[in-house]
């Protein structure tokens, strides 16, 4: 987990006489690193613009990493999120520099224009709302910066879509990645265990979406079920196909008036004959599938978002796909269940582990999610009951 053994670093050591420093020459600046243990901490200095829904988590997410800092966080408009950047102590950046005066006077001081907070960056989280994400591109390649976006971005706009249980390996040291959609990485972590297990020849899954983010206060359905669309397939099964293009899937989607939480009601054909105890298996040594046992007696994302809070998850964040254990069926080839997605939450890992592919210094998925998991003190929500 050491990006200051790219060849273009000139690394020296000094030792110290308690310790041993390290001073990387990065640029011709000097950055001052600290060793700890076997590992020599190179901090890789993110950057997030669009301090959002997930913007905000992914700040505290980074920040929570020993090998990385938040060098600064973008806003459009003052507001509460941007005060509670300030609290973290994250530099605030903003869209327009002539609303300098505006985020100063109620007493947010503003480090400086985006494309300052750019340059200062090895690397960008763009979590701008869709479709905007594309729109800075070109100041990402004008400065030569990486950077990655969010499932809102089509494919296209990095011509790679990541997601740490699947395609690691293949992010490493790329400029540009997209983080697929909430619905997408808990379709991916899932079909792709059980495809190394038992070989998966179909998939069909229907997703029952929220309305919108609980702080989210213009959107709908108040009251309809609204299909997302008519016609099938909805683009969560094009957009799976994006990071295992192998997977035969057919999906559905609907939106209802929730906002915690999403629903997908799963059916898998295998080629291997399936069975329950070894699908349960699976989720359990899988550090981001999350199992709900039965012993919880819980049957709603209501009661799985409380019992979240009482475990005193930061802002009561699920990480990991909630399986329901007693959903699993499993006869002969065809397996079913039900599994719930936080949309709020589960990218957020995702994208800390594509800024350590995408930095290079650490090639084992399995190290970056499980110092990714560590660091956030995060066990899968089986091992809390
Ligand atoms: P959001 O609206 O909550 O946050 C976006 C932030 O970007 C806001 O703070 C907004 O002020 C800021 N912003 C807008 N235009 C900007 C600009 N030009 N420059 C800088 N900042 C700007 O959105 P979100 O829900 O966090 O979604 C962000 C991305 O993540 C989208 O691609 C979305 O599809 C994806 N995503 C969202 C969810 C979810 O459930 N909210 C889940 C997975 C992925």
């Amino acid at each position: 987990m050491n990006h200051c053994q790219n060849s273009r670093y000139k690394v020296t050591f000094r030792l110290a006489a308690a310790s041993l420093s390290v001073v990387c020459i990065m640029n011709n600046e000097p950055h001052s690193f600290f060793h700890s243990g076997a590992m020599y901490d190179c901090m890789i200095k993110v950057a997030i613009n669009g301090y959002g829904t997930i913007g905000k988590r992914v700040a505290d997410a980074v920040a929570a990493q020993k090998d990385m800092k938040v060098i600064g966080v973008s806003k459009t408009r003052p507001n509460a999120e941007a005060f509670v950047a300030k609290q973290r102590g994250y530099p605030l950046y903003i869209a327009d520099i002539s609303k300098k005066a505006a985020f100063e006077k109620a007493g947010l001081k503003v480090a400086g224009s985006i494309e300052d907070m750019c340059k200062a960056a090895d690397i960008i989280v763009d979590g701008t709302p869709g479709n905007v994400g594309a729109t800075n591109k070109p100041l990402y390649e004008k400065l030569g910066k990486k950077a990655l976006w969010q499932g809102g971005e089509e494919h296209e706009v990095a011509g790679f879509s990541f997601n740490s249980s699947c395609n690691y390996k293949d992010a490493i040291g790329r400029q540009f990645v997209r983080v697929v959609s909430c619905n997408t990485t808990g379709l991916c972590r899932i079909i792709n265990e059980m495809d190394k297990e038992f070989g998966v020849t179909h998939v069909h899954a229907i997703m029952v979406r929220r309305g919108s983010d609980p702080g989210e206060i213009k959107k709908g359905p108040i009251d309809a079920i609204v299909l997302d669309p008519v016609t099938v397939p909805s683009h969560h099964g094009p957009d799976v196909l994006s990071v295992l293009p192998h997977i035969s899937i057919t999906t559905m989607a609907m939106i209802v008036p929730t906002t915690m939480m999403h629903m997908h009601a799963i059916q898998m054909t295998t080629k291997k004959p399936v069975s329950k105890e070894r699908v349960i298996e699976l989720i359990n040594k899988h550090p981001r599938l999350g199992l709900i046992k039965k012993s919880a007696a819980i049957k709603s994302t209501a009661e799985l978002k409380e019992f979240a809070m009482d475990l005193g998850r930061q802002r009561s964040d699920l990480w990991e796909n909630c399986i329901f254990e007693e959903s699993i069926y499993a006869n002969s080839n065809e397996l079913c269940f039900f599994q719930a997605i936080h949309q709020e939450a589960d990218v957020v890992v995702e994208n800390v582990d594509a800024i350590r592919a995408m930095m290079g210094g650490e090639k084992d998925a399995a190290k970056s999610i499980a110092a990714t998991n560590a660091a956030l003190h995060f066990i899968t929500i089986q091992n809390n009951h």
